[in-house]
This record gives C-alpha cells, structure tokens and sequence, in this order.
C-alpha cells in the first residue's frame, strides 16, 4: 500500500473540456452565478445520502454524528465555506472527480453553448443546467477541497485556482466528509453574508433532504420535512413548483401537472410525480434517460430509478417513497422486486386516471400535453398489452369529422359517430395533413359521408396496425383494395347514379390498353367504386401492409419489397370517358396506353413517391407537344 508520505504535493493539468468549462463560467451572467451554491450544496447532499445508505447496509460505517451539512460564511477572510459529514473522497476520487468532465450536466451545457455561436444563449440559460463543481469558480478565484473519504483514515486537499490545472496534496486531522471553501472574487464578497446565504439555500436548496445550518448561528435554514410525506392541503401550489424545480434543476420551469399520492394497501407508498412542460426527445436531446427517484422510509436509495414506470411514461419526473421496501433493494433486484411492481402498477393507474381526467374536464390542456407526450405513450399500444384499451382511449386524431388539427377527435368519439350498418373504423395515412387530405380514396368516403381519421404522425400506422382493433370495430387503412363499406341504402345509389354518366361502351377496352401498358408495374386495373372526381387511385394488395406503412418500412430498410399495387379506374371522369371513345379506333392505342402509364405516375406523385422519372418526363413532354399541335396561333 502507499503510504501519504510517498504522495507528497503534486500537480495535474484539467482535461482540455474542463478548461473550456471554467473559460465559459468565468463569462457567464451575474445573477446566474448564485447556482454555484445550488451546486455545492447538492453534492454535499449527494453524499450524505451515500453515506446513510452505507451506515445503513453496513454496521461498520455507523456511527452517532447526525449527518449535515454546514455552511460558513468567514466575512473578514472573504471565504464561504461548505461542509459535509458524507461519504468524501480519497486522492484518486479528488483526482478524477474533480479533473474530469464524468458529470452529464456540465457536458450537456459545453454542447449548448458550442451549438449557439451566439454563446450569451447558453449563458442565460446556465441556470438550468447542472453544471456541477466547477460552476464554485463562478463565484471563486480559489478553491480548496479538503476531504477524508470514510474507507480512509487521513484525508487529502486539492486547490486550484481555476487555471489549467490543480494541486492535490496530504491534509492532516480532517474528519470524515468534504469541506469545500470558496474565495469569493472581488465582486463576490456578499456571498459569505449570511442572508445572501439564507437567501440562496431558500430559493435553490430549501427542499434537500438532509439539514443545512449556518455554522454562526447553528440554525436549521431549509425544509424540516419532506414534500411528499405533507398532507396535499398543507403544501401550496407553488411549493409543489419549487420542489419540481429541485427535483429537475430547472430553475424557471413549472410542470403542466402533478400527482401528490398516499397509498396504504396493499402496499404504503407516497408518490409526488410531475409531467415536464416539454418533450426533450421532440426537441431532438434523444432519449428520455430519466427516471423516479426512489426512496426507503425517506432514504435515497436510487436516482432515476426506471423500473418505477413503464418505459413510455419515461418523460415523467418526481419520487417515491415507500416503508415496505427494504434498504438493500439493489439495481439487479429492482426489477423482479414484488413491491416495486405493485407501486408501479398503481402509479400508471394514478398517471392514466388524471389523463382521462384531464381529456374530459380540460380538452385543451390534454392536448397541449399530446403534442408533447403523446407519440411516447403511443408505444404503449405495441408494448403494454396490459393497458392498451386505456391508453388506446387517449389517442386523438384530426378526422375528416370537423378536420380541424386544434379539435381532434378520439376513438371513442369516432365509434359514436358511425354510420348505420358501418362496421370498420376508417383511417389513411400520409406523410403530412395536406397530402392525406388530398387522397382521391377518400372521394368515396366524402360522397357517403363516412368519417375518415387522417393520421400525419408517422408512428400512427404502426399504432393502428399493433391497435388493430377498438371497442370491437376493425381499424382498416382506406387505401386497401379489399376495404368494405356499408351497404348503400337505395336512396344514396340512385342519387349516386343520377349524378354520374359513367363511360360503358369502350371501358373494357381502356383496361386491357392499361393493363398492356403498366405490365408488372401493377398487380391489377380494375373499375373502381370508390372514386368520384379523380380519374384513378392506386391502392394495395388485399390483406397488404398500407402505403405510408411500406414507405417506412422502405426508408428503414432499403430492400424492403413493396407490395402489389393495384390501380382503379373511374369510369365517371371526363377524361376515362373521353378515351373509352377513342378507344373505338385503334389508332389511338398508343396514346391510351401513354395515358395509362401517366395516370399511374401522377397516382404515385401524389403519395411522394417519383418512380421512372425519365419516361415520365419524356411522357409529358410528348403530351405538351401533340397540344400545343393543335392549337391555333391565330386570334379568334
Ligand atoms: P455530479 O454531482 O453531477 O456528479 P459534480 O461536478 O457536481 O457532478 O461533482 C463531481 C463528482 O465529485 C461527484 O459525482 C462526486 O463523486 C464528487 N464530489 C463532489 N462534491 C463532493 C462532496 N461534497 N463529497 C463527496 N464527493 C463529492
Ligand atoms: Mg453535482
């Protein structure tokens, strides 16, 4: 073992982003230099709750001293003080703790401020992220860390003033735990008043869990007692606000809402859980990786525990706390630990019940926190067989009920709307709300007044394909060729009937001209039933995955094979009617047939797809030519 006296002083050079880091707090806005202190306090925090989880699963770290942490500020001396009695640090832990750049939140604010070139952005922004330890030279222009760590028996000190590097050096007589001590810049010299400190521990730190006192008074200056364990009526709105803004470090954000929760069977638990006011996987951070803080009888046992929650309720924040849980509850015995199951069950509960809540008394709100969350918990419908019917209930659609995207509608809705004899739910996907909205499937549907749900959220055709049916009722993907509908009462055939003159003479003709023309490009041309205005609509093979469904798959994976398209004719249009004519002179085959194949391309044109490109071209070229032919240059 070495020994202190073989380590004497010695001297390390920060890692090239911690320099960076420092560079930028230097520069970073007055007010927000008050984190710092936030910061301090929430390590020192951190570990005490290392440390009574110790003393609590290991008899030989136990002993009387109460953990806390102390705060002095030495006016005369221009020093602020920060004390622990928590877990420490050995010189390796100083070393790579307090060198590197392991820490996620002040990583997180290095990005943001090299993403803005306009770097006062990141600035402002500082108070929400956790910067961590380094954020102490905002305020200092030196530090000195003295700490003993509790599997050690002499402690160690490391001082640096902010530049590029840091000394580490052996430290006689310390306790166990941390003493950070800040000298204050000149312009910093308030932060050791003990009302700017009273201050501060009020607005970022009052709801830390562990007792915070000042070393001149030896008074208490945060919360006695934890949020979650009050009764509802006695914690105040914005007490819930400030706690979800320790909780997160997201020191100007309010929550859309919370749950406060107090179950005593068949397990006792609390629960204080909070839906953020935005998605940060929408905003492109990438995966959710939070988690519920879980705590035994008030202990701190795990950050970001995520076995508390389903996966796609993971945008969800806050803490649990349970007496039935023992304190030794490891990572790997969370997940098939019964008590953990049974709060989980009951959370999502609680968590779906104030969602249909919300749906019903507050449609506006429910829908602000859709845009945000909802294709998150979509994945619930692939997933969580177990709460697909509720969550399958919270899904909203713009429809061509009203098409208005501000007044969706839900399943439920759709289902009380049907119309006689109609036994499917009918829904067409497209790459956004205009294209859906312009598919000639639809025609049909108008004509008939049968309502369509327009899905622009590309994960809907998966969640109506894994849905697969509601309330009984068959989702089915209008753009399908086998798709049903109700039968036609006579009075709507007939009106139907009287307002089409559809071509029948040389229509069978037109199809097998077709048919030659398209080859393999199609599996099949047939009349179609559907269409009232367009000439044409490709649809898919019987059974077959829908259009925007194969797009997917086809972005996902290049040699996805599409399946069979089939393409309908509209005897009723002006132009099918005019070749049906034609098509008395064989002359004019070769111009069907070139028509065929258009009609086929201006189809897939319109579901974003361009297939053969040259020939299309080259097609209407020819078209404009033979047009322009015949036009006279001569004015009437
Ligand atoms: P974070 O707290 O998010 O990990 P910080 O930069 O705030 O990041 O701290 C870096 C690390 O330094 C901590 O993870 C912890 O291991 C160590 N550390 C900082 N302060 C203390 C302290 N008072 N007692 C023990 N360890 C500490
Ligand atoms: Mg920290």
């Amino acid at each position: 073992m070495e020994t202190t006296a073989e380590k004497p002083s010695q001297e390390f050079a920060f890692q090239a982003e911690i320099k960076q880091l420092l560079h930028l707090l230097a520069h970073s806005l007055y007010q927000s230099r008050e984190i710092a202190l936030r910061e301090l306090i929430s390590n020192a925090s951190d570990a005490l709750d290392k440390m009574r989880y110790l003393a609590l699963t290991d008899e030989t770290q136990r002993d009387d001293a109460p953990l806390e942490i102390v705060i002095e500020g030495r006016k005369d001396a221009h020093e602020l003080a920060i004390r622990d009695n928590g877990v420490g640090m050995t010189r390796d832990e100083l070393v790579t703790n307090l060198g590197t750049i392991a820490h996620s939140g002040s990583l997180e604010f290095l990005k943001a401020a090299a993403r803005g070139k306009d770097g006062p952005t990141a600035l402002s922004l500082i108070g929400q992220f956790g910067v961590g330890f380094y954020s102490a030279f905002m305020i200092a222009d030196r530090v000195r860390v003295r700490s003993r760590s509790h599997t050690e028996a002499t402690g160690w000190e490391w001082e640096s003033d902010g530049g590029g590097s840091f000394r580490v050096m052996p430290a006689e007589g310390l306790a166990r735990g941390t003493e950070v001590v800040l000298h204050l810049k000149d312009d910093a010299h308030d932060f050791a008043e003990d009302w700017k400190i009273q201050n501060i521990v009020g607005r970022y730190s009052g709801f830390v869990p562990h007792p915070i006192k000042l070393a001149s008074t030896g008074e208490r200056i945060n919360r006695q007692k934890p949020i979650w364990v009050e009764p509802r009526s006695q914690v105040s709105d914005e007490e819930y606000t400030k706690f979800y803004q320790h909780l997160t470090h997201h020191a100007e954000e309010s929550p859309l809402w919370h749950i406060h929760l107090a179950a005593d069977s068949p397990i006792q638990f609390r629960a204080l859980v909070y839906c953020p006011p935005t998605s940060t996987e929408r905003l492109g951070f990438g995966r959710d990786e939070h988690g519920l803080s879980l705590c035994a009888k008030r202990i701190l046992v795990q950050h970001d525990c995520r076995e508390l929650l389903p996966e796609w309720l993971r945008f969800l924040r806050g803490i649990v706390d349970s007496e039935d849980l023992p304190l030794n509850v490891s990572r790997e015995t969370l997940q098939d630990n019964s008590v953990i199951r049974k709060i989980r069950t009951s959370l999502v509960k609680h968590v779906l019940d104030k969602l249909d809540q919300q749906a019903a008394d507050a449609p506006t709100e429910y829908l602000s926190f859709y845009r945000q969350f909802g294709t998150t918990m979509k994945e619930a419908i692939a997933r969580d067989p177990m709460h697909r019917d509720r969550v399958a209930k919270l899904l909203r659609f713009t429809s061509s009920h009203a098409d208005d995207p501000e007044k969706p509608t839900s399943l439920t809705e759709y289902v009380a709307r049907m119309a006689e004899g109609q036994k499917s739910i009918y829904y067409l996907g497209g790459p956004d709300l205009t294209a859906v909205r312009k598919s000639p499937s639809l025609e049909v549907f108008r004509r008939r007044g049968l309502e369509v749900l327009y899905l622009s959220d590309p994960v809907d055709e998966f969640v109506m394909s894994a849905l697969h049916v509601f309330d009984t009722k068959p989702l089915v993907s209008i753009d399908s060729a086998d798709v049903e509908l109700p039968e036609e009462t006579k009075d709507d055939a007939e009106k139907a009937k009287a307002a089409e003159t559809p071509a029948t003479a040389g229509l069978d003709r037109v199809l097998s001209l077709f048919r030659e023309a398209l080859g393999s490009r199609v599996t099949e041309v047939r009349e179609s039933k559907r269409l009232t205005e367009s000439p044409c609509c490709l649809l898919n093979a019987e059974g077959g995955l829908s259009t925007q469904m194969q797009r997917m798959l086809k972005m996902a994976n290049q040699n996805f094979v599409t399946g069979g398209r089939l393409l309908e004719i509209n005897p009723s249009s002006p132009l099918i009617r005019r070749l049906a004519t034609l098509s008395a002179n064989p002359e004019h085959d070769m111009f069907i047939r070139q028509c065929g194949l258009q009609l086929w391309s201006n189809a897939l044109i319109l579901e974003g797809a361009v297939l053969e490109p040259e020939e299309l071209v080259a097609r209407g070229q020819s078209f404009m030519e033979e047009a322009a032919e015949k036009r006279s240059p001569i004015v009437t």
